[in-house]
């Protein structure tokens, strides 16, 4: 059996391990936190997301993506810039990131061995595999062993990656270890890693059903967005113009005079998470170095501003399980991957500086110009509607 090992077992790093077995291999994961799972709040995951984990068997989500209730955008006082009800758009499904996170690994079957507690800090490779050295902060075995308990530590003979101490070796490694990746590093010592992107995000779960709907609203410096989970619960994210690592600010005072149900969203939300919010400077790096690929963050961390992050990185578990099952080079995974990723992370970096806009002036003009272009695009939306309706 061909033998893979993941490093890193967040959204991304699941999914490739899901594809990976699918398509014949035995897959050690190393994972660096002490318990598998997801922190976090919500998360969308759009139709070509939602299309792979239907392929891979991860269920429940196509089926939910048409529960998608229509959002638009607004100002800070609740008047609508664009009212996306006329667009026609595609809608996400919401779910929460723990939620998501479960629907997948519940996919591993018993080829897959995840240690947690263990952090790679380094790899080689030669002619016939990598070898990858980790740490391990709880040694004696996986805390979590594939679904007959598989002991993971075998050699090659017993066909999983051998490991000694802390060393693994397997024919391909797939580095999913986030936007601040070790494996990156060690591959291109000489990256400029993650750019600050000028704002932070704050999220959070409003326990009761306070609002229908959803959508974004756009104020000076500052957005707000939120939308039903298919619990039933509202997710909501918040955007502000902010220094790195400054202190946490209150965000029912930010967004005090806001529109409601911003207000009531707020306050129905017992924690909330703050992250500065960080991308890859583009060009972004090959995603293929010989037997080892980047996958998901590590490859094109982007802001979060399209809500596209994990989504690509599921596409990209989808795109390598489709290059080995045609027996293709690995190349044909980067040349796929990284035009498309690219331009999500220059697009929403895009939208970011546009959103976080902060001047009165220039935010009227911003807001005036959507206006038209949702118009015209209410329009077109329309019209391509009745053509439809005439075929
Ligand atoms: C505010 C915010 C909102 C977002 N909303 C959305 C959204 O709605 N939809 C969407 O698609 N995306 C969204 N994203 C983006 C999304 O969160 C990321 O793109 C996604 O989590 C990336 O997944 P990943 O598996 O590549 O990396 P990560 O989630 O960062 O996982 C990396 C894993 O590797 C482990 N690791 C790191 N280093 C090591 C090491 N040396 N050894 C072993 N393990 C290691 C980590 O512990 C972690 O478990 C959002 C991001 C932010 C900041």
């Amino acid at each position: 059996m061909r033998t893979a090992i993941v490093v890193g077992a967040g959204i991304g790093g699941v999914t490739a391990a899901v594809a990976l077995e699918q398509c014949g291999w035995q897959v050690t994961v190393l994972e660096r936190a002490a318990e598998l799972g997801e922190v976090g709040a919500g998360i969308s995951v759009w139709p070509g997301a939602a299309a792979v984990l239907d392929e891979l068997g991860v269920e429940g989500i196509a089926k939910a993506a048409r529960l998608g209730e229509a959002a638009g955008m607004r100002r800070w006082d609740g008047r609508w810039i664009v009212e996306a009800a006329e667009l026609g758009i595609e809608l996400p499904v919401m779910l929460h990131r723990a939620q998501l996170h479960q629907l997948i690994t519940d996919r591993l079957g018993p080829a897959v061995t995840i240690h947690t507690g263990t952090t790679v800090t380094g790899l080689t490779q030669d002619a016939d595999g990598v070898t990858v050295t980790a740490t391990s902060a709880a040694p004696g075995g996986p805390a979590f062993g594939g679904r007959s308990g598989n002991a993971g530590s075998g050699d090659a003979g017993s066909g999983g990656p051998a490991s000694v101490g802390t060393e693994y070796r397997a024919e391909l490694v797939v580095a999913a270890d986030g936007i601040r990746s070790v494996v990156r590093g060690v591959l291109v010592p000489e990256y400029k890693g993650p750019r600050y992107s000028g704002y932070t995000a704050y999220r959070g779960i409003a326990e009761v059903g306070v609002a229908d709907g959803g959508g974004e609203t756009w104020g000076r410096g500052q957005r707000f967005g939120f939308a039903k989970l298919i619990d039933g619960r509202i997710y909501w994210y918040a955007t502000s113009n902010r220094e790195a690592g400054g202190a946490d600010d209150d965000v029912r005072e930010l967004f005090a005079d806001w529109h409601e149900p911003i207000p009531a969203l707020l306050a129905a939300t017992p924690s909330v998470l703050r992250n500065d919010t960080y991308d890859l400077p583009t060009p972004l790096l090959p995603f293929v170095h010989g037997r080892v690929l980047l996958l998901g963050d590590a490859a094109h961390a982007m802001t979060p501003n399209m809500g596209r992050g994990a989504c690509s990185a599921i596409e990209d578990a989808g795109a390598l399980a489709r290059v080995l099952r045609a027996g293709k080079d690995l190349s044909a995974y980067d040349a796929e991957r990284r035009p498309a990723t690219t331009k999500l992370v220059k697009r929403s970096r895009q939208i970011g500086v546009l959103g976080q806009l902060d001047s009165k002036l220039a935010c009227t003009l911003r807001d005036a110009v959507f206006a038209a272009g949702g118009k015209a695009a209410g329009l077109l939306a329309k019209r391509r509607k009745v053509e439809e309706s005439r075929v």
